[in-house]
């Protein structure tokens, strides 16, 4: 086995690695940038989510149980 060979593997070993690393790095810069809230009852911030389309400004929970529970406390 020649060194010339085992340099040229290790070339090719490091393009793949940076290929991945780009690779990587679109798809953290593709993260969603929907609108966020956070919700008043369990204090944890929820995302906007296509069921909401039509009423996004009057969403306050997360979810049907945290607005359950409201009711129940109250
Ligand atoms: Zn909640």
């Amino acid at each position: 086995m020649s060194g010339v060979f085992a340099s040229l593997f290790q070339d090719v070993l490091n393009r793949v690695y940076i290929m991945s690393k780009k690779k990587n790095k679109n798809a953290m810069k593709k993260k969603a940038d929907f609108p966020q809230k956070v919700c008043p009852v369990c204090q944890r911030p929820f995302s906007w989510r296509k069921k909401w389309a039509m009423c996004w400004d009057e969403v306050k929970y997360c979810s049907k149980r945290c607005r359950g529970e409201r009711n129940f406390s109250g």
